[in-house]
């Protein structure tokens, strides 16, 4: 298939990047990798008259590992983001997710930046975000603003970005602990069917922090408070896994689709969760 016709710009600035948005309207829209805009204006499910290529400013690519905090340019790509030591040694749990998003092609071009503005609840790193608790950083013509992750994802592809506005980076403290991504997809290339983001922090035989998020299973990705809240203070026990997957089940709201019905969702959503939560607290 063939996208619409459209004006290609390719700012060299943020600063022009901004004015070109602005300029547009809703006519503009931005575009990183391509990896979920392309396909989407191929489908001609989109159409925009204004494709404003991010690809030329430098100052939107690189990671800074800052003492305990990590700041990855939007427009930084998930091979990036898997090639980084630095930021293996401060969040290895950044380079276990975006292993797991489709192949390596999708993984040259697809950017954080991208895969965190797209509102697509079957991204990968929103989810992981979330567990982090990482802060978004936004430009746009009434200047900086930053919003957290968490505070972010309204509804699938509804955000907190108003359409003016660029994802300029995003940071967040690196976290202590043990970590694990782990995904069941359909095949190697395929989004989640379902995929836990967990971070544990152990005190002697004791689990006295935890931070869990799932992926694809809801409209937007799920904080789960319950199932962290769950874990902590406790030896991660069969008990203690059990009751974070039952409280991470109440969270959920999967709908079905051609990844299976509701109910098997929430039971691959269930050892999903719990190999993570065993991964991570081996780690931690
Ligand atoms: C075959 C295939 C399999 C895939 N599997 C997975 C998977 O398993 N997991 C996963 O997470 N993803 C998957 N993806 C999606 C891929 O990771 C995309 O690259 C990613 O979702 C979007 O990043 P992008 O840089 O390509 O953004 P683009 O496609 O260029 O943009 C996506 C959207 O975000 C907006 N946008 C981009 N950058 C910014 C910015 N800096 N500020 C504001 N808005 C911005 C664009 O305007 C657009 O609306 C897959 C894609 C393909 C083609």
């Amino acid at each position: 298939m063939i996208p619409g016709a459209f004006d290609y710009h390719r700012p060299q600035s943020l600063d022009e990047a901004v004015a070109l948005l602005a300029e547009h309207g809703d006519e503009g829209r931005l575009l990183a990798g391509g990896h979920s805009l392309i396909p989407m204006m191929k489908l001609r499910m989109a159409e925009f008259a204004h494709i404003v290529d991010l690809a030329g400013i430098a100052d939107l690519k690189g990671i800074h590992v800052d003492g305990g905090t990590v700041r990855i340019g939007a427009m930084t790509t998930q091979h990036d983001l898997i090639a980084s030591d630095a930021l293996a040694a401060a969040a290895p749990i950044i380079r276990d997710a975006a292993k797991q998003i489709a192949d390596p092609q999708v993984r040259y071009m697809g950017t954080l930046g991208g895969n965190v503005a797209n509102g697509d609840p079957g991204n990968d790193m929103p989810g992981l975000m979330q567990c982090l608790d990482a802060t978004f950083h936004l430009t746009g013509p009434s200047g900086e603003r930053s919003v957290a992750a968490r505070e972010f994802y309204e509804a699938a592809y509804m955000t907190a970005r108003e359409d003016d506005e660029i994802l300029t980076a995003v940071s967040f403290a690196a976290p202590k602990g043990g970590q694990a991504y782990v995904k069941q997809k359909r095949k190697i290339g395929d989004y989640a069917t379902a995929a836990a983001a967990v971070i544990l922090v152990r005190d002697g035989g004791s689990c006295a922090a935890a931070s869990i998020a799932m992926t694809n299973l809801a409209d937007t990705p799920v904080l789960c408070e319950a199932a962290a809240n769950a874990l902590t203070g406790t030896a991660v026990d069969e008990a203690a896994v059990k009751a974070a997957v039952a409280a991470m089940q109440e969270a959920i709201d999967p709908v079905e689709d051609n990844r299976g019905p509701v109910e098997f969702k929430k039971h691959v959503a269930g050892v999903i969760l719990a190999r993570a939560i065993a991964r991570a607290w081996d780690s931690a």
